[in-house]
């Protein structure tokens, strides 16, 4: 038998990586997390070969000041919280602290930032193994650039799992999506091998909303659904339901939001089901892209790092919220029903 020894940061980066870290879709969305924390008003987002060679965000948020780059990049290192209260009532999408220590242990990774309060930009690289990057001035405007390349390159048995460029685009696109309808405020641009995939304007007014609901989903989806926005006991939901005549063979139209943050929740999933059970067909989908607001006091979304699960205090009352909502916009397509909700 072996004597018992620490790990070293490197080994542990990696460990933590293999469970936030499974695909460049997973990447992106750390990162535009990260932006969207340092209060972001756009962001660009580059990628090549499915974003296994390059994944690259910029963003215009409040950056990161040069003595606290390096830490950026370790383990348990975080500006988000700072105690139990804190993270109690966490307010940002991140908080563990985890995601830049994961992603530089199993990539090339360069961090370049200045920060609002700088008179100018800062940048530190590492290549998955050194543990005290040295931080390098830099030519880079108020914001953050995180450039990932070749993803997975030092650990060989995790990017045998990488599927093809097509198919790891599809997922990250799908990420960028989510990203994208969670901040309608914040305008978004999406390259793939140097193609424009998207590119999302800020939408602040409800036109202007809908029409990257429209780009996002594809139009049809807008043209096809109805519009819903109600209010009870502290809960708002709003958003855009399809109509049954738009359902899916498969669940891949459905964006649930809670507080800003997409979640896919059992709960959820089974309040829209039963509003939805007698105007589709078995085996059809819904389609949806809800927001629902609540007090964050009544909500936990720390359940699990990567699952998109919540714990919400009354789920009971959230549940008959949701259903008679949607059991109410749906009434008319229920031919001999006035739309009478059991409540
Ligand atoms: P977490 O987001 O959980 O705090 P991360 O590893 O994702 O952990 O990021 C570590 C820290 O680096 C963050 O707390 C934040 O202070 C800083 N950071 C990361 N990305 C950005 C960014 N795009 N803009 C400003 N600061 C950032
Ligand atoms: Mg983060």
């Amino acid at each position: 038998m072996s004597r018992i020894h620490l790990l070293s940061p490197r080994l542990a980066n990696q460990i933590a990586a293999g469970e936030v870290v499974e695909r460049p879709a997973s990447v992106i969305k750390e990162l535009l997390e990260n932006s969207l924390d340092a209060g972001a008003t756009r962001i660009d987002i580059d990628v090549e070969q499915g974003g296994v060679k390059l994944l690259r965000v910029r963003d215009d948020g409040g950056g990161i000041v040069e003595d606290d780059l390096p830490l950026a990049l370790s383990r348990h290192a975080t500006s988000k919280i700072r105690d139990l209260d804190d993270l109690e009532r966490v307010a940002t999408l991140g908080f563990r602290g985890e995601a830049l220590a994961s992603v530089s242990s199993v990539s090339r990774l360069t961090l370049t930032s200045r920060a609002a309060s700088a008179d100018q930009a800062w940048q530190v690289e590492t290549e998955g193994r050194d543990m005290a990057p040295r931080v390098q001035p830099a030519a880079h405007p108020q914001g953050t650039t995180v450039e990932v390349r070749d993803l997975f390159f030092n650990t060989p048995a995790r990017r045998k799992f990488l599927r093809t460029e097509k198919t790891e685009f599809a997922h990250l696109e799908e990420v960028v999506k989510r990203l994208a309808l969670s901040r309608f405020d914040v305008a978004f641009s999406l390259r793939h091998n140097g193609k424009t995939i998207f590119s999302l304007r800020p939408a602040n007014t409800e036109q202007e909303a809908r029409r990257r609901v429209a780009t996002v989903c594809g139009p049809a989806f807008v043209e096809q659904s109805l519009q819903v926005d109600s209010e009870r006991s502290g809960l708002r939901l709003w958003g855009w339901v399809g109509l049954p005549t738009f359902s899916r063979s498969q669940a891949d139209l459905q964006y649930f939001f809670v507080n800003g943050r997409m979640i896919k929740d059992k709960l959820v999933a089974h309040a829209v089901r039963q509003a939805y059970r007698d105007v589709l067909f078995n085996g059809r989908h819904p389609t949806f892209v809800l927001f629902m607001e609540l007090d964050p006091a009544v909500v936990d979304v720390n359940v699990h790092p990567t699952k998109h699960e919540v714990r919400f205090r009354d789920g009971r009352m959230v549940h008959d919220f949701l259903f008679s909502t949607l059991y109410r916009a749906l009434a008319d397509q229920r031919p001999g029903d006035a739309g009478a909700a059991s409540d």
